[in-house]
């Protein structure tokens, strides 16, 4: 097929989209595909390859919005009322919709947004899992029932469904997110309007086609595509959008707390990371090695778990840091669709420039280029916005290099001497999503599994790799103490509700009644 070729609106199968063609996708409101009211357009290339049109979009604004919330809130009056075990089994059809097309997904999201195939297999894989997990939750969804204080009193709690959720996700991981977000919000009841981010609204738009074939009804899931500011920004404004969820940078999470204080509006972010891998002197280096490899450089270092800084000891740095450097200058470079290729692109040129100023900012605070550093142009590269796997040495705690966010490709190492120091340095940005500890000794182990601030710690693991059975989040500006994931991710959208019934036929004061 011509990549050039655009499908005529509705032409293509619903969740089928092959590697070469390009698809006019629409917004998903009330369980029809619309364009946007202005029937404006956006387009979304591949990072890789320019010239490869992956698909174009609606160019939504608040308009859309509202049609999206009135479909979802219309949707709410019968959902909340469907039967979580029912609601449950709708998940878990879309799951097998997703594992029947999971190759095809993953090679979409590869050239939506440039990494690797075995990535986005993993990220296809990832919606799948967490299907399977709150499809379970559609049994559970338990409450806690207790002891009255008085005779013939029963006091238990249930879960209720927020109304009107919407959802607000970033690029990187483009459906796994979107998955931690809706699944959970059905199973609870609520209805939903998402914005995917605009560098990869494909996938989650395949998501939610998936869950229509499983049989969802209309409406319970409404897509709008577009812009933060044309299409987010109304959502969170909504007053009938009676709670937010929202991944993505914190600079933007803060916008957003802002706007929802006034109304006290129901939020869950989850935001940025600093995250670092603390290797000590009694360490397996080989596993470090890999594990520092894997988190700095997987999904060309773009995870909010990703390793930006590299905390060793004196003892080892000398036989880690040249293996490292070798071994990040060999990572090869290119189209993600290519099994041979280790790193992909960036997701656009915007970010590949914010990379590089990051590695120009570290060179003038005096930190040590050990590789990379420039952007990757090297034939068929140059046509893409590839940039040098690059790692730093000399970087000291108060360079911005080891504080600031920069997601990318760029490692930070920094030098200690003691476990004290390098928690102490670990804790000292204003993020804590994902940690990390390389050592033999089980009670540096603890002891860091104690002290390091951070939502997630892991032990001769890299930071990368979180599980969708455990809650997931961070401290400091990573969020505002929510958790998605795990059970925990049920709290996030679901109302508690304490109900007493008093089955003593007479009046009964609490408190007073001893
Ligand atoms: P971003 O904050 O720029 O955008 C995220 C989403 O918000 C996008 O859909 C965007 O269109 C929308 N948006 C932008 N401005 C908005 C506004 N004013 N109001 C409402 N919506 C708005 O982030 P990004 O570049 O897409 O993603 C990268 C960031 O996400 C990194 O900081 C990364 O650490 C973070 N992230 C965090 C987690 C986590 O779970 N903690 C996971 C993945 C990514």
């Amino acid at each position: 097929m011509n990549p050039q070729t655009v499908a005529p609106a509705g032409a293509a199968t619903r969740g089928q989209a092959d590697e070469t063609a390009t698809r006019a996708y629409l917004n998903i409101i009330g369980g029809k595909a619309v364009p946007a009211r202005s029937s404006k357009t956006f387009e979304n290339r591949n990072p890789a390859r320019p010239d490869d049109l992956v698909g174009t979009f609606p160019l939504s604004a608040a308009e859309d919005v509202s049609d999206a919330v009135a479909a979802a809130a219309k949707a709410y009056e019968s959902w909340r009322l469907v039967t979580a075990p029912r609601r449950a089994e709708i998940i878990v059809r879309a799951a097998e919709i997703l594992r029947d097309r999971k190759e095809q997904l993953a090679r979409t999201m590869t050239r939506e947004m440039g990494k690797v195939l075995a990535e986005t297999r993993g990220d296809v894989q990832e919606a799948i899992d967490m299907a399977y997990y709150i499809g379970a939750e559609g049994r559970r969804l338990f409450g806690v029932t207790v002891p009255s204080e008085l005779p013939n009193k029963m006091a238990m709690s249930i879960r209720q469904p927020l109304g009107v959720c919407g959802l607000i996700t970033p690029w990187n991981f483009p459906m796994a997110i979107p998955s931690w977000k809706i699944f959970p919000a059905l199973v609870g009841g609520n209805t939903v309007v998402i914005k995917p981010a605009t560098d990869t609204p494909a996938s989650a738009h395949l998501l939610v086609e998936a869950l229509a074939e499983a049989g969802l009804p209309d409406g319970v899931v409404n897509v709008v595509h577009g812009s933060g500011g044309a299409v987010g920004v109304p959502i969170v404004m909504h007053p009938d959008v009676k709670m937010i969820s929202f991944t993505g940078s914190s600079e933007v999470g803060k916008d957003i707390a802002a706007r929802c204080a006034p109304s006290l509006k129901r939020l869950s972010l989850e935001l940025g990371g600093k995250n670092a891998q603390i290797v000590m002197d009694d360490a397996d280096l080989d596993l470090a090695l890999e594990g520092v490899l894997w988190g700095a450089f997987g999904t060309t270092g773009q995870r909010c778990t990703a390793t930006s800084r590299l905390i060793v000891t004196k003892g080892v740095r000398e036989a880690l840091l040249p293996r490292l450097v070798d071994r990040a200058m060999k990572l090869r470079l290119g189209d993600g669709l290519d099994a041979a290729v280790d790193v992909g692109p960036v997701v656009n040129t915007k970010a590949r420039d914010g990379i590089h100023a990051y590695v120009e900012i570290g060179k003038k605070e005096g930190a040590k280029l050990l590789c990379g550093g420039s952007f990757a142009e090297e034939g068929s590269l140059k046509a893409g916005s590839f940039y040098h796997p690059t790692i730093f040495d000399q970087v000291t705690p108060k360079m911005r290099i080891a504080r600031e966010e920069i997601f990318g490709p760029v490692l930070a190492v920094l030098t200690v001497s003691s476990l004290d120091e390098a928690v102490r340095v670990l804790n000292d940005t204003p993020y804590g999503l994902s940690s990390s500890i390389y050592t033999r000794d089980v009670n540096a182990a603890m002891r860091a599994v104690r002290d390091i601030e951070a939502g997630i710690t892991y032990v001769n693991g890299p930071t990368i790799g979180a599980e969708v059975q455990l809650p997931f989040g961070g401290v400091k500006e990573t969020g505002n103490g929510h958790r998605e994931g795990g059970p925990t991710v049920i709290d996030a959208f679901t109302e508690w509700k304490s109900v007493y019934i008093d089955y003593s036929g007479k009046l009964q004061k609490a408190q007073i009644d001893r």
